[in-house]
């Protein structure tokens, strides 16, 4: 299943619970806007190269859009879309001032040298930088960007429009970015563990955890929940998976993992090694999918015995997984929430750099933490109430929240 046909079809299951007009739908479906433009840069030997460059404005109903840049080789303008839609009903489930967009060039960034990402970045930023700015649409780091092409593409933006870091976020925190937005998602997703729990009437102490994806996400919700006396009992990244029934050590995986020139778990000798696959079926009390889309599909949901999955990854579990699940009864906390830790202290950075005022990383992890809790309980309220799924209850009250603003300030 394609990407957007999975949004479309989450968006309608809470879209008839809302009896929302067909019409509405439609108008609040459709990205306002999609560019798609030539981005030619020249190689550090050889013929210049051309790529497509994306970017995909979806609403702009509730402020300037938001989203990520994508540098990877199977980026493509259907994906572009649907993650664009997903930053709308992103941002409106956590209640930012917000839109939603995404944008991305189709190329493997792993396969160019640091300058000819510069000059890309910078070639891209000629094509649009008229349709973004700290007012309309406000870019930030997804697959293969960081805080680097951050600064470059601000830089770039900047000879045309002058000085304005809120131009984009994910920035070096010595270049206008903000303290703590490196480990916002993974600590996001620890935060609305935490509050699930609460919810559930389950103990910290007692609850195992298992983490597919040891990367940005995967290593901070690790700290958390380790920090928050959580069993991690296993972990697994692009080298296998890792397995201790009484707890892994975390600090030491952390510092094995930096100590690699990969960046993996290869040869980890303080845990058990198992099958990568095995982990998504393991008997924990927690999983939380954070590495890559389509993980638990229809072939292995019926085996997956975690009666909790946090969704930290973008769609890490299908439609047809997701129904089956339900059906059994497992609690899925979606991505749209989860994940949306990142975001949340993107606009954090977004405030500061408009106030030209900084704040401590104490005051980031409040604020981060009074959004993510809110955000959950407003979720949890609605399904408890409707009596529907987590997923539903958070498209139920971002799809309200979009209508609302499209029909109040009469944007259609
Ligand atoms: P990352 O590239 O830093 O890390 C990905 C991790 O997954 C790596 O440890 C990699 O080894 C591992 N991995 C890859 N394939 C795997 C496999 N088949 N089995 C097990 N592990 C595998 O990426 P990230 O920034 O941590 O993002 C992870 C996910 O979270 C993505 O879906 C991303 O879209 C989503 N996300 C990230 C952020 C953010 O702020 N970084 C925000 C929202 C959503």
């Amino acid at each position: 299943m394609q990407a957007s046909e999975a949004t479309r079809l989450y968006f309608d299951q809470a879209a008839d619970r809302l009896d929302l007009p067909e019409s509405w739908r439609t108008m609040l479906l459709m990205p306002r806007r999609e560019v798609q433009v030539q981005v030619s840069f020249e190689r550090d030997h050889g013929p210049p190269h051309t790529v497509i460059g994306y970017r995909v404005q979806h609403d702009n109903s509730r402020g300037p859009m938001k989203g990520g840049l994508r540098y990877h080789p199977e980026v493509d303008l259907d994906e572009v879309r649907s993650l664009a839609s997903l930053m709308t009903w992103k941002t409106a489930v956590v209640d930012l001032p917000y839109g939603g967009a995404k944008g991305g060039i189709a190329i493997d960034p792993k396969q160019l040298s640091v300058p000819e990402l510069e000059r890309m970045t910078r070639a891209f930023v000629d094509q649009i930088h008229d349709i973004v700015g700290p007012d309309v649409d406000i870019p930030a780091p997804d697959m293969g960007t960081d805080y680097r092409v951050m600064a470059w593409f601000r830089n770039q933006w900047e000879k045309y429009h002058g000085f304005n870091p809120a131009v984009i976020t994910g920035k070096p925190v010595e270049e206008y970015g903000a303290r703590g937005r490196e480990e916002a998602t993974g600590r996001g997703v620890g935060i609305v563990t935490l509050k699930l729990l609460k919810r559930l009437g389950r103990k910290p102490e007692a609850t195992r955890v298992a983490i597919q994806g040891f990367g940005n996400v995967g290593t901070h919700t690790a700290k958390f929940l380790h920090e928050a006396e959580i069993s991690v009992v296993a972990i697994s990244d692009l080298s296998g998976a890792y397995h201790n029934a009484r707890g892994l050590n975390v600090p030491d995986l952390l510092h094995y993992k930096l100590a690699q020139p990969s960046g993996l778990l290869t040869d980890y000798q303080g845990a058990d090694k198992i099958p990568a696959q095995e982990l998504l079926e393991m008997d924990v009390d927690v999983l939380i999918p954070a590495a890559l889309g389509n993980q638990i599909t229809a072939e292995n949901a019926g085996r997956v015995q975690a009666p909790i999955i946090i969704e930290a990854a973008n769609g890490p579990v299908d439609p047809e997984a997701d129904e089956i699940l339900n059906r059994k009864g497992t609690i899925i906390v979606p991505d749209i929430l989860a994940n949306a830790g990142g975001v949340t202290v993107s606009y954090f950075e977004w405030v500061q750099n408009r106030q030209h005022y900084r704040w401590g990383l104490d005051r980031v992890r409040q604020e981060l933490d009074r959004t993510m809790s809110g955000a959950f309980e407003d979720v949890w309220q609605l399904a408890q109430q409707e009596k529907v799924s987590l997923r539903t209850a958070a498209f139920m009250i971002a799809i309200k929240r979009v209508y609302r603003a499209s029909q109040l300030s009469g944007t259609f």
